[in-house]
């Protein structure tokens, strides 16, 4: 996993949204729904909400989805 980096890739500079193809899903907060989703090219982590996308550092990920495999 090469994770780490301070650049996002082509994919992550776009931004999250259509083709979702591009992110892949890793977990799941019930109490949002919200979705933890890792971009397939440089593996940077998104949280998908309802209503917004945003990147999320590895402490949050740890805290909101302590199921997840990261
Ligand atoms: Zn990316």
């Amino acid at each position: 996993m090469s994770r780490g980096s301070a650049t996002p890739c082509a994919h992550c500079e776009t931004g999250y949204h259509a083709p979702f193809g591009r992110f892949q899903r890793v977990a799941m907060r019930d109490e949002g729904p919200t979705f933890l989703m890792r971009c397939t090219m440089c593996g940077t982590l998104w949280e998908e909400a309802p209503l917004h996308a945003r990147v999320v550092t590895d402490g949050e990920v740890r805290s909101a989805y302590p199921r997840a495999q990261i």
